[in-house]
């Protein structure tokens, strides 16, 4: 149930004589490059994503031509971002986060790539409301590799106590409640399950967050 994305970002920089809306577009729609991602700040990186949700949400999400970042990207990539999100179909993170050109799959070992030889900033692990495999995992779904997968919601589920009701997938507020803390937890467990990882954030060359994105208005709330 989970994606992995490379976000390749946007370039700013000086065009003295063009328009300033044109200008903003056109420097959004830059692809990074080597020297810009070295001087983006894990900090920056997060503004980035949340000023892009912000766009997204209020609608002013930014047409660039995507063909030309796939060129531009072809022989490169200098992400500033790698998203750990669910495959659900309803949050797409490049979508959500306005971002473009970026994607890649497999779990600790593409974060591990991402972020030590592609120099990623951040890594977000983004959760969602109404999420079909945790409902799955609170309703103890027993089903074919299903089964194994939903395994790795135990943790989050341990979280849970009387005061949480009845554990049943109807149970709107206990299944986000379990969605958060499984956010929380697998950011937690990079560091201790990556060496590689813990040492860029050890060094400040690397940032872990954890959000939850609203699929009923497209909004990212930021956990930590
Ligand atoms: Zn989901």
């Amino acid at each position: 149930m989970i994606t992995r994305r490379f976000l390749c970002g946007c370039l700013a920089g000086a065009l003295p004589f063009a328009k300033t809306v044109v200008q903003a577009q056109s420097l959004e729609c830059a692809v990074f490059t080597p020297d810009r991602q070295k001087a983006t700040a894990p900090d920056e990186a997060i503004t980035r994503l949340k000023v892009g949700n912000e766009r997204f949400t209020a609608g002013k999400s930014i047409n660039c031509d995507l063909m030309a970042q796939v060129r531009e990207t072809a022989n490169n990539q200098s992400p500033f971002a790698a998203i750990v999100g669910c495959i659900d179909s309803r949050v797409p993170p490049e979508l959500v986060f306005d971002q473009r050109i970026g994607v890649n799959t497999d779990i600790i070992g593409s974060l591990e790539y991402s972020t030590k030889v592609a120099s990623a900033k951040t890594i977000v692990i983004l959760g969602h409301n109404f999420c079909g495999a945790i409902k799955s995992a609170v309703d103890d779904v027993k089903l074919g590799n299903i089964t194994a997968l939903l395994q790795n919601f135990q943790p989050a589920l341990a979280t849970l106590d009387n005061g949480d009701g009845h554990r049943d997938s109807h149970n709107d507020r206990l299944v986000q409640k379990v969605a958060e803390a499984n956010a929380r937890l697998t950011a937690a467990s990079l560091t201790q399950r990556s060496p590689i990882i813990k040492e860029l954030v050890d060094a400040k060359q690397l940032t872990i967050a954890a959000a939850m994105h609203d699929i009923t208005t497209g909004k990212v709330t930021w956990l930590s």
